[in-house]
């Protein structure tokens, strides 16, 4: 008796709020959901609809009286009462079983600001949380590739999701240096749906750039040319009309996306201290999110920083993994801070 009441009790919940993806991790259970992060409402009263897969299958196809939403953007929150309904009714799915609200830790980007970071505490707590812990994406990213983040040794994380893409080096549990940068794997729909529009006269919608990138998307050539048709509207006719498309093409089409992140990733070194550094060219770049796994994006990555690159194991969970694996902590952790190196900072003055 004892024993099944306990279970209902504490059962702390980890949470990826991805642009794109949002994965709740429970205690003891492992990731327990894998919604899009994406709200359908009822623009009248405001009252939710939809969350998740069901609201994304409404994206472009709502009656007037109904919106689908992205409530975060660039992963931060965009739409503040959209984000706190969707936590809602998600930590309700997976802690039915609960008769008590969860501890809740949340992974936040390393560039967030004091208000973001306000209004993330907020609606997880107005979502139904009991309290809320912050971590840096980065870290856990670490933490779930398996890296030993306790030490004085420095790791390079690139995190190319669909709205972000962020490069940081962790050492110590803390991001030493970051950016963020809005190219990640939505800029690289845009980048293909500009190509195919400038090229073959076509066009095609966001869903079907993105197929074509998971399927023939690459940014070094492949071994052997891939072909694929692809259906869209003629810019000339106005009508449907089928074009072949090859891998090759995804080359020049990514090129731009591709060489904004390159760059990003030479900043980063560049302003990061040169014990790190060594370390890094030691330890590998760490690449994670769905971006990474366009091919020959840990090649390009290697080739031009002279630095070994690998993808973790699940790019698309490693974040909710190393999240899930860092509640084992949270009785250590202060509830609304980060970490210890971002304690400081506020500790200094910052916000
Ligand atoms: P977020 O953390 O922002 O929610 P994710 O890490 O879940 O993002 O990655 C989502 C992005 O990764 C989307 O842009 C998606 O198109 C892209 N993606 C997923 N799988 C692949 C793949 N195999 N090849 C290229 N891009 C992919
Ligand atoms: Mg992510």
């Amino acid at each position: 008796m004892a024993i099944s009441l306990n279970n209902l009790v504490e059962r702390d919940i980890a949470i990826d709020l991805g642009t794109d993806t949002t994965l709740l991790y429970v205690a003891g259970r492992g990731i327990r959901l894998r919604e899009p992060t994406i709200v359908a409402v009822d623009r009248e009263d405001g009252h939710l609809v939809k969350v998740g897969e069901d609201a994304r299958k409404m994206l472009g196809r709502t009656p007037a009286n109904i919106a689908a939403v992205h409530p975060i953007a660039a992963g931060v929150i965009s739409d503040y009462d959209m984000t706190a309904a969707m936590l809602r009714e998600l930590i309700r799915r997976v802690s039915s079983f609960s008769l008590f609200k969860p501890r809740v830790l949340v992974c936040v980007p390393g560039n967030i600001t004091g208000v973001e970071e306000r209004a993330i505490l907020d609606a997880v707590i107005e979502g139904g949380g009991r309290k809320v812990y912050l971590v840096q994406s980065a870290v856990a990213t670490a933490v779930g590739a398996g890296l030993d983040v306790n030490r004085p040794n420095g790791h390079m994380i690139v995190d190319i999701g669909s709205g972000t893409t962020e490069c940081a080096v962790v050492s110590v549990n803390g991001v030493v240096e970051s950016e963020s940068i809005k190219v990640a794997g939505a800029a690289f729909d845009e980048a293909i749906v500009k190509y195919i529009r400038r090229k073959h006269n076509l066009l095609i919608g966001n869903p079907t750039a993105e197929a074509l990138k998971k399927s023939l998307g690459c940014v070094k050539e492949r071994p052997e040319v891939v072909y694929e048709e692809i259906k869209g509207r003629c810019l000339m006719t106005g009508l449907p009309r089928n074009v072949t498309i090859n891998s090759d093409e995804m080359v020049e089409a990514l090129s731009e996306p591709a060489e904004t992140i390159l760059e990003t990733i030479h900043m980063v070194l560049e302003r990061t201290q040169p014990e790190l550094v060594a370390d890094i060219s030691e330890n590998g770049i760490v690449l994670s999110g769905g971006g990474s796994l366009l091919y020959g994006m840990d090649r390009l990555i290697a080739e031009r920083t002279g630095i070994p690159a690998h993808v973790v194991d699940d790019a698309l969970s490693c974040t909710a993994y190393g999240a899930g694996r860092m509640l084992s902590r949270l009785d250590g952790m202060r509830d609304g801070m980060q970490n210890y190196a971002r304690s400081r900072l506020l500790r200094k003055g910052e916000k």
